[in-house]
């Protein structure tokens, strides 16, 4: 099966770097699937999960918002944040998820505001992609 390489980096660490044979990824237009092949472009990211395509298997990562370079050969994603469902603790989201919605309810700034909805995407995609299974 063809492949691109793939390079997934957050500030903390490099979370992925290998050959895979497809990604997806989350964008404000909905799911975005890059194939080897694949034209040159630039693509913003939003809190969701990545579809990662390796070795004929499709796993899913929780993702916060980045951005994307896209070659033929080669794709690079830039994130904040990314985790693989088992490095999740789900209490922790939770507990975020929560904090979140309490801080959506108060009186604040617009900054704060946008700072308590993309606390809260982050901690429902941690949650979504650990219950279990790849929804189709
Ligand atoms: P919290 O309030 O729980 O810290 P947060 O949304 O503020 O959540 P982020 O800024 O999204 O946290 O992430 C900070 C770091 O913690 C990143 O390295 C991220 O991968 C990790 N992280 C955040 N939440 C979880 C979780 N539930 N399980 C595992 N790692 C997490």
């Amino acid at each position: 099966m063809s492949a691109f390489h793939l390079t997934i980096l957050t500030p903390e660490h490099a979370f992925f770097e290998g050959d895979a044979e497809a990604i997806a990824f989350p964008t404000v237009d909905g799911l975005f699937g890059v194939l080897p092949g694949h034209q040159p472009e630039v693509v913003i990211l939003t809190e969701g999960a990545l579809r990662i395509t390796i070795g004929g298997v499709t796993r899913e990562a929780a993702a916060s918002d980045g951005f994307v370079t896209i070659l033929p050969e080669s794709v690079t994603v830039i994130l904040q944040t990314a985790e693989w469902p088992e490095d999740i603790d789900r209490r922790r989201a939770e507990e975020a998820r929560r904090e979140a919605e309490e801080a959506l309810r108060q009186r604040q700034s617009q900054r704060e505001y946008a700072l308590a909805k993309s606390m809260l995407a982050r901690a429902m995609v941690r949650l979504r992609v650990t219950k279990g299974g790849i929804r189709k």
